[in-house]
């Protein structure tokens, strides 16, 4: 099963919920954990051991050879994204700007441009446990195309029976792409009247995907009336209320799991992917 953790803002603990999550349910079935924030992964933080194989992710983008170029401008005309323009005496290519389309190459008359890659980031892939594996795209600083290392990140997932899934926080392109093709998604919120404005945002965006979702409700001040009216209405399950609590927020904040520290968390979770994949195979 393929779960999906997102959230309509950052800072809700969404990164905390998944790294529970695959660890509590590794404790009996095998996990893979993949880090699809890709401009700002996390996940390794919570598992710093397994040894760390990485993998370049490149892209494909113009290399024009100046010595056919007529300066016909044909290819300038062509990219949609502005990242190319036919100078006087050369064309300049803006490589930040390129979607790796090909398009110019094709429309080029002269045949003056051919393809080579680019790295833009990169997939690591490492061994937690003989359960566990983590899966971490990274987009290098300063790129834009963080869909390709997504991509890239899924596809070394492969198909362990629990893939969890952290995405990037909000409802860009990135997330979208990140859930495509899940099975569930689990939408992490704050009690706060911010955390249920993103929440619903986020709701949406996986309605409209047709994935069916369900709520945590994470840092807790027992305030959360207006979370589980918003989750009535629109018929989500809350799956979980986690309280916000010093010994959880110390544990977090040391770089632990509360679910490694207390058992009894580690079968919250576990009762989490329980409850998801219940939902899922009754939808
Ligand atoms: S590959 Fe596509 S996006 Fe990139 S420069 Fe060529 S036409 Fe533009
Ligand atoms: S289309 Fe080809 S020949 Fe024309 S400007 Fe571009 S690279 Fe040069």
């Amino acid at each position: 099963m393929n779960i999906t953790v997102a959230s309509g803002k950052g800072g809700t603990g969404k990164s905390m919920v998944a790294a529970n999550l695959a660890w509590s349910l590794s404790a009996s079935d095998p996990v893979t954990l993949v880090d699809c924030d890709v401009e700002e992964p996390n996940l390794h933080l919570f598992f710093p051991d397994g040894h760390p194989v990485v993998s370049p992710v490149s892209v494909l983008v113009p290399d024009i050879d100046p010595d056919r170029c007529t300066l016909c401008g044909e290819c300038a005309r062509f990219c949609a994204f502005g990242a190319l323009v036919a100078a006087k005496d050369r064309v300049l290519f803006f490589p930040e700007h390129c979607h790796s389309c090909g398009g110019c190459a094709v429309a080029c008359p002269e045949g003056a441009i051919a393809e080579i890659a680019r790295p833009i980031g990169t997939v690591t892939e490492r061994t937690i446990s003989p359960s566990l594996r983590l899966v971490t795209g990274t987009l290098n600083e300063g790129e834009v195309l963080a869909v390709k290392v997504i991509q890239k990140a899924k596809a070394a997932a492969g198909n362990a029976p629990w893939v969890i899934i952290d995405a990037s926080p909000g409802t860009s392109c990135p997330v979208v792409e990140t859930l495509t093709g899940s099975d569930f998604c689990i939408l992490v919120t704050e009690s706060t009247p911010f955390g249920l404005h993103d929440l619903a945002i986020a709701y949406d965006v996986t309605y409209q995907m047709g994935i069916q979702s369900g709520v945590v409700i994470n840092r807790s001040d027992g305030k959360d009336e207006a979370a589980h009216r918003f989750c009535e209405e629109k018929k989500i399950p809350v799956l979980a209320v986690i309280p916000f609590e010093r010994r959880i927020a110390e544990i977090q904040g040391s770089g632990n799991l509360i679910s490694r520290r207390d058992p009894a968390w580690k079968e919250r979770f576990c009762a989490i992917g329980r409850a998801c994949r219940a939902l899922w195979e009754g939808a």
